[in-house]
């Protein structure tokens, strides 16, 4: 360390009983000379307290006895300080300029965090959030989003005939019943193509709080009933697993982050009316998906020893599709499109156990 160079500071001085400021200068060298009213007192260069630099305001040094001097001369105040090694906060400084390396570590390594937060940390959170959520918050959830389907006309009122509605009305009691998990389940049979190709097509898909909606064109497809108690055995699964939720919330999680990242807090105020669509365009992940068709090979393989009819209709739908050749259909039966043939497999080797 160079030895510090010999400074005069001018200032006030304040005994500390009383609130009246005196001129004065303050030296400093090998030793810290206080010059006030004309008179001399030297104090050791240990024994004085300089306070942190504060933008805007006086620096500030304690002396023995409570007394301080306070300065406007913050340059020569700062030269002493570097060369002498008194501030703290400088002292980080160079500490990290001279192990930038460490530095940049640190920075590499908080964004990693923040990566694995992201992709492991956030779904975990969510799918707890999930869980814990209370059961009076769900039906509002159903509510807007099949408002919103019907708004935009995804969904029509059905057009089959009152029997058939009335009969599978009466095969989905049995999966309500086994599905269990007290939740107000209902089955909805809608048109998914009140106003032509832009509805939801054959599909079928779940609402967090147990509202399973099942379209006209998913029931025309089907040529048995029991394909489609199998879907709506899946569906229950991701009712009971709470998986519609964890969506939302891993939706909303992303988007909290963002705005911690940019600082953008009108895109917050945006969430709650994103609740719906976060549902319908989020999806479900292939972890969900397959916890889902868990739940329904235990229904089917239960009543009738066989996933069979489940994997022929994914197949039929995945055939369909091809066949059109149209937009993907994005809810929720047939929305993993690309992974079908696996999800069809893994049926397989349980129906193999
Ligand atoms: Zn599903």
């Amino acid at each position: 360390m160079t030895r510090p160079p010999a400074v005069t500071l001018r200032g006030v001085y304040f005994d500390g009983h009383s609130s009246r400021d005196r001129a004065a200068t303050l030296s400093l060298g090998e030793s810290a000379q206080l010059t006030l009213d004309g008179e001399s007192h030297a104090f050791a260069v240990a024994a004085l307290g300089v306070d942190p630099p504060v933008p805007g305001v006086r620096r500030v040094i304690r002396l023995p006895g409570g007394a301080r001097f306070e300065t406007t001369d913050f340059a020569p105040l700062l030269a002493w300080e570097r060369a002498s090694g008194r501030n703290r906060a400088l002292r980080g400084v160079a500490w990290l300029e001279a192990h930038w390396v460490s530095a940049l570590t640190a920075v590499g390594l908080a964004f990693a965090l923040l990566g694995g937060f992201i992709v492991w940390g956030i779904p975990a959170l969510a799918t707890q959030a999930a869980r814990v959520t209370p059961r009076g918050v769900l039906a509002s959830f159903d509510e807007q989003t099949l408002h919103f389907l019907e708004e935009q006309d995804f969904i029509g009122p059905s057009g089959l005939p009152r029997e058939r509605q009335a009969q599978l009305q009466r095969e989905f009691r049995q999966v309500q019943g086994w599905a269990g998990g007290g939740y107000p389940y209902r089955l909805l049979l809608r048109d998914g193509e009140p106003a032509g190709a832009a509805g939801v097509g054959a599909n079928a898909f779940a609402l967090p709080n147990g509202t399973i909606v099942m379209t006209d064109q998913l029931v025309a497809l089907a040529r048995s009933d029991r394909e489609l108690l199998g879907v709506l055995a899946h569906e229950t699964g991701h009712v009971t697993r709470r998986h519609g939720l964890a969506t939302v919330y891993q939706g909303l999680g992303l988007g909290l982050v963002t705005t911690l990242l940019t600082g953008d807090l009108v895109s917050a105020s945006t969430f709650a009316a994103a609740v719906p669509a976060a549902i319908l365009r989020g999806g479900y992940s292939r972890a969900a998906e397959s916890e889902a068709d868990r739940v329904s090979a235990d229904f089917m393989r239960g009543r009738y020893g066989t996933t069979k009819p489940l994997q022929d209709i994914l197949t039929r739908l995945e055939a369909g599709a091809d066949a059109r050749d149209s937009e993907p259909t994005w809810l929720d039966i047939f929305r993993s499109h690309p992974v079908t043939a696996d999800r069809v497999a893994a049926l397989k080797a349980l129906d193999a156990r």
